[in-house]
């Protein structure tokens, strides 16, 4: 099992789509939901009890989450020194990285980062001076010593060319990732849809590049044999590839990936923090082997790619914060992520066949954190 350990719910970074919608989502309730409003800012559960769940977990995964969670390094310190999870991961804005000394970040299995793409962009949605600290973070931890896999994590929306920010990120002089995974900031928040162009720019600019990025994918295997971690063609190809089983949400979340609020409740997802009704157990008496699961419901229950897309968001489902028809602009974004991979499949295999890649090149962490479906 999988779980975000949720470390603080403040952050020090103001970004666009969190912070900014945060501010204009303000005066909009939330669904009727009971919510609780007083979870402590820090985490304030004793970490032994941590430490006792995870160990009836032989494949506990823990990922320290926030807020910012190395706004609280001395914390994940203690609880590195105390918590014996199969991994450790962070996801992180990654400010702050070089405040964690190398003997604990080169212990971590997997570390994602979010950058949205170049300096320009990421400052843009940012701030500032971002993109320049969190690279330079980058190159530290790498010159330290650490060898596990980063993550480039996107937040896409409006301002994003997703295939010319992917391909910046993969080959750029300044730090180059070999692992991307991106999500759209859609269905989210309560009232955005009417103020933004999402319909317009994902139908003119994110569908269109996602079909660029797929060809330019395969033709990377053919060039060159490097099979790029683009997580969420590796995530739909892995399942057309290998596995024809109908797959579950695959971000994991309320079935296999849960998350651990600051008071030690367990929640289906990290995002789904201080909704009452969802709270499944708290660590202190929870068996991690036997939570409840939960699964997403109407529409995603009644539509023909559930098998591949797997409900794309556990919360989004849950919370419905677009209208029906708003959200319908997003399961196109979905449809033609998986589109574009179809007609590559015959390359791929081929590709095998020849002996230019490998399956194993198409392996990955199942439920890292990368949601797959964007
Ligand atoms: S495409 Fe949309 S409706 Fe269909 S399963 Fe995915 S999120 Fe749900
Ligand atoms: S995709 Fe949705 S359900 Fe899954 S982790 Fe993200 S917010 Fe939670």
């Amino acid at each position: 099992m999988f779980f975000h350990v949720i470390l603080t719910t403040e952050c020090n970074l103001q970004c666009r789509y969190c912070f900014g919608e945060t501010l204009e989502d303000f005066d909009e309730g939330f669904g009727g939901f009971d919510l609780d409003y007083s979870l402590p800012k820090k985490a304030n559960y004793d970490w032994k009890l941590l430490a006792d769940f995870c160990r009836k977990d032989a494949d506990c995964v823990l990922t320290f989450y926030g807020g910012e969670p190395l706004l609280c390094a001395d914390e994940i310190k203690r609880v590195m020194g105390m918590v014996q999870p199969k991994h450790f991961m962070i996801q992180t804005n990654g400010l702050l990285l070089d405040r964690l000394e190398p003997e604990y970040v080169n212990r971590f299995h997997t570390i994602l980062v979010s950058v949205d793409g170049d300096e320009e962009l990421t400052d843009y949605y940012r701030g500032k001076g971002t993109f320049r600290r969190v690279i330079d973070n980058l190159k530290l931890i790498r010159k330290n010593g650490f060898k596990g896999e980063l993550i480039a994590r996107m937040t896409v929306m409006e301002q994003t060319d997703i295939y010319k920010q992917v391909r910046w990120l993969l080959d750029n002089s300044e730090f180059a990732f070999c692992s991307v995974h991106w999500q759209l900031n859609a269905g989210f928040w309560g009232n955005d849809y009417a103020r933004r162009d999402f319909k317009r720019w994902s139908e003119t600019s994110y569908m269109p590049g996602l079909a660029k990025l797929a060809r330019f994918w395969v033709d990377q295997m053919e060039e060159k044999g490097i099979v790029h971690k683009l997580y969420p063609f590796l995530g739909i190809a892995d399942s057309l590839l290998f596995n024809h089983e109908p797959c579950l949400l695959r971000c994991g979340g309320g079935w296999i990936n849960y998350a651990i609020q600051t008071d030690g409740y367990i929640i289906p997802c990290p995002t789904m923090w201080g909704m009452k009704d969802y709270y499944l157990g708290h660590v202190a008496s929870a068996e991690p082997m036997n939570l409840k699961k939960l699964f997403v419901a109407e529409p995603c229950s009644n539509c023909d790619i559930l098998n591949v897309c797997g409900g794309r968001c556990l919360y989004a489902n849950i919370t419905k914060r677009w209208s029906k028809e708003a959200y319908a602009e997003v399961c196109k974004t979905v449809k033609d992520l998986v589109t574009p991979i179809e007609p590559q499949l015959p390359r791929i295999k081929q590709l095998f066949n020849d002996g230019k890649v490998k399956e194993q090149d198409f392996t990955f962490l199942k439920y890292n954190g990368c949601e797959i479906i964007p």
